[in-house]
């Protein structure tokens, strides 16, 4: 397994570094100069960049990265990717620093949004967030439901590494939606406590996931009632995924 390594960029994005026997690849490089940093004092070179969608606080730093180091840069195959050699739509398996990672199809925070999966950890780039998942750009409802289904179908244990640090003002919105969830409240704490130290909340796991983010839960009673209450036209789980995100995006 890789060495991961959290690079923090802009306001609250994180960019994820993998190192594996002296060889490093990267996730979603938004800006090359802190990827260049950490690369330099660590006196490695960059072999492989993974991008999860377009946009350019995921992409931006890549021009930099490639014409440094000319690395493979994998992405999506039908957005539009700077310096892409390898285009993927998901259901591939690619070999990273002599790992396999699994692709996987995540469409909905853009249409060709994919993650990057090792056994123990998922880099999911802007579909899920710590409590929460990411707007609905290009995709609809459905392909979203159904992109958060196929992460919730990982193991529990696998770590969830999304590109932002959004936990705290989720936590704030998923309150709104299950006031009684005591896990819930037990991550609030938690996550206040993290961040009061000025420690990253990321990664979570996909159990606590399961048990905390109302977007993996828009089958659970409480989920139900609430995204009912707020425009819902029907209590099946696309419908109540979107009035729950409607919400989200008004909170
Ligand atoms: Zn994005
Ligand atoms: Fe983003």
């Amino acid at each position: 397994m890789f060495e991961i390594v959290l690079i923090p960029a802009f306001k609250d994005n994180y960019i994820w570094l993998l190192v594996r026997d002296g060889r490093a690849a990267v996730v979603d490089p938004g800006d090359a100069a802190p990827v260049i940093a950490e690369l330099a004092a660590r006196q490695l070179s960059l072999e492989t960049i993974l991008i999860t969608h377009h946009h350019a606080d995921h992409q931006g730093g890549v021009a930099d990265l490639v014409e440094r180091w000319q690395p493979r840069v994998f992405g999506p195959g039908d957005e539009s990717i700077t310096a892409c050699t390898d285009p993927l739509v998901g259901g591939e398996r690619i070999e990273v620093l002599g790992q396999s990672v699994d692709v996987l199809a995540v469409g909905g925070h853009t249409r060709g949004h994919i993650a990057y999966y090792v056994p123990g950890a998922v880099f999911c780039g802007d579909t899920l967030f710590g409590a929460g998942c990411g707007r609905l750009f290009e995709g609809t409802p459905a392909q979203m439901s159904a992109s958060l289904d196929r992460l919730a179908a990982l193991p529990d244990e696998t770590l969830v590494y999304c590109a932002h640090e959004y936990t705290e003002a989720n936590l704030r919105f998923a309150l709104a939606v299950e006031p009684d969830n005591a896990a819930l409240h037990e991550r609030v704490a938690r996550v206040a406590a993290l961040r009061a130290r000025g420690l990253s909340s990321v990664p979570s796991t996909l159990r606590e996931e399961k048990a905390t983010n109302p977007f993996l839960r828009c089958g659970e009673p409480a989920v139900i009632a609430a995204g009912m209450a707020h425009a819902a036209v029907d209590p099946g789980k696309v419908a109540i995924f979107a009035a729950i995100r409607g919400w989200r995006n008004s909170f």
